[in-house]
């Protein structure tokens, strides 16, 4: 349609939006309220669309669609096959559709379109096909009970579980989540960042084509405080999966604990550290780094924000770092030739900037960028920090922008405990062709995800989520499916038994 002709030619066409209001239990509804709030094309700041404003009333109406889906429905009970072909034909329409919903997270979420479609839709496919054979493979065991006794482990749905998603992948982030929930036979209550709302409602439009039962998907877009913390602390909701910052992930577990004690996983901000050893190959070390700080705006929990260079290769790598910072274009995210869009929002725009005023007071050497790009939208330059110490703020807190801090050591002890210096845990680079350093850093390093030699190089089948304040509770992998299921131990009483 009009996105893929936009593609083609470059343009700059904002596909149609079609779905605005809530989705409860299979229909596209108003909130109580009647009230709308605005999503922004970030590229301009201009309105993209009025999207109907969930709260305490509309969580409540999703949570009995939900419920009633989960405890009368068909959903938990068809064969796990049958979950998983539903689930096959949702991510066959994704990819007929790909080329639109890429369109409408690059408007929404200022996203590069062309990234959008041969990364972020097909790797959230990719993450439903994985669930969806995951699906006829979730058994209990059975157990090795003492006595005239036998036991085994059923694996039950949770039940309704609550998903709370934040605006930087809005496509990946639902499929993180909603995929395993529905391959364990959940049902869930879905609400997107109010900065990105528009391509959830589009796949809960698409679910209802595949066939995925009324009430299995609901979508409530809104605001945190109201739609999100209702969800929180809601009675009959069984489980929350959250991911966003640390500090909304303290509130979430504290809405837990005083409501129901809800089942609680979080996926939390990070800081994590790219460390280049000397026997690297430094163009290689440029590109990676580069990417890991600069890719998707810096907007990634993951984000390689702390580089440690090794003293012997430093001042050549700062000299290249430099450049490919200076040649990392800035611009709008539907021109193919673009490599970084516009910070999502006003809000985030200002945070950076700021940020980068804290790292030049700080005494931080400001290497290239640290000022907005162009006049008009939330440009920022990609920019890079040397000289950063430990203790400054740009080394310590999570900055979510295209901001790189630089810093030189000399020994692996040093880069280890320098790496681990940090109340974040979420992942870290490794770059060296040494095999024992690359071993040891590895396991010395406290973060869920350790890349060596390469970065961002997810893949469902690897478990995902943090150490320390990253939070707790992994994404991805088979493992993923037990934040989705209760275990039930069943022992029965054998009249005689020869073992
Ligand atoms: P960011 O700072 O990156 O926007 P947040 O953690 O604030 O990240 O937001 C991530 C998600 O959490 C969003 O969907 C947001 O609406 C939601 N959220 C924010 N505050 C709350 C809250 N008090 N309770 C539940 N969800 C919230």
């Amino acid at each position: 349609g009009k996105a893929a002709a936009a593609a083609a030619g470059g343009g700059l066409v904002v596909p149609e939006i079609r779905f605005t209001k809530l989705f409860i239990n299979g229909e596209f509804v108003d909130a109580v309220s009647g009230k709308s709030f605005e999503t922004r094309d970030p590229r301009t700041g201009e309105v993209l669309a009025h999207v109907a404003e969930a709260d305490k009333d509309d969580v409540d109406r999703a949570v009995v669609a939900a419920r009633e889906a989960f405890e009368h429905g068909k959903w938990p009970r068809m064969s796990g096959y049958e979950r998983g072909r539903l689930m096959n034909k949702l991510a066959d329409l994704m990819e007929e559709h790909a080329d639109e919903l890429a369109a409408l997270d690059g408007a929404d979420a200022g996203k590069l379109l062309l990234l959008g479609k041969i990364i972020d839709i097909p790797s959230a496919v990719q993450m439903l096909r994985y669930y969806a054979g995951a699906a006829d493979k979730i058994h209990g065991e059975s157990l090795r009970v003492a006595g005239k006794y036998q036991g085994y482990t059923l694996k039950e749905p949770i039940g309704v579980v609550g998903i709370i998603t934040p605006w930087n992948f809005p496509t990946m982030m639902f499929f993180l989540k909603v995929s395993p929930a529905l391959a364990a036979g959940c049902t869930v209550v879905v609400k997107p960042a109010e900065q990105t709302p528009l391509s959830a409602l589009y796949y809960a439009h698409l679910a209802k084509l595949a066939g995925i039962p009324d009430g299995v998907i609901n979508v409530v877009p809104g605001f945190g405080p109201t739609a999100g913390a209702a969800i929180t602390s809601h009675m009959d909701v069984d489980s929350v999966t959250f991911t966003g910052s640390t500090e909304i992930g303290r509130t979430i577990m504290e809405a837990s604990a005083r409501s129901n004690l809800k089942m609680v996983s979080l996926e939390l901000g990070g800081k994590s550290p790219m460390m280049i050893f000397d026997d690297a190959d430094v163009d290689m070390a440029v590109n990676l780094s580069k990417l890991a700080i600069f890719y998707n705006k810096g907007e990634i929990c993951v984000a390689g924000s702390r580089v440690y260079v090794q003293e012997g290769i430093y001042d050549e790598y700062v000299k290249k770092a430099v450049e490919a910072a200076k040649n990392w274009k800035v611009g709008d995210p539907f021109d193919a030739t673009t490599n970084m869009g516009p910070q999502v929002d006003k809000v985030q725009f200002e945070r950076v900037l700021k940020y980068i005023e804290i790292g030049k007071r700080e005494g931080a050497t400001l290497l290239t960028g640290g000022k907005p790009a162009g006049d008009k939208g939330y440009y920022i330059e990609p920019t890079i920090f040397a000289d950063v110490k430990e203790d400054m703020q740009i080394a310590q807190e999570e900055i979510f922008g295209p901001v790189m801090s630089l810093m030189k050591f000399k020994t692996v002890d040093e880069v280890i405990q320098k790496a681990n210096c940090s109340k974040y845990g979420l992942a870290a680079g490794i770059i060296t062709k040494n095999l024992d350093i690359a071993n040891r850093v590895s396991r010395s390093v406290k973060a869920g995800t350790v890349w060596v030699n390469c970065y961002f190089a997810f893949d469902p089948d690897a478990p995902f989520g943090g150490y320390k304040m990253s939070g707790f509770g992994r994404d991805q992998g088979m493992l993923a499916l037990d934040k989705y299921l209760q275990v039930k131990s069943v022992i029965t009483a054998l009249p005689d038994s020869p073992w």
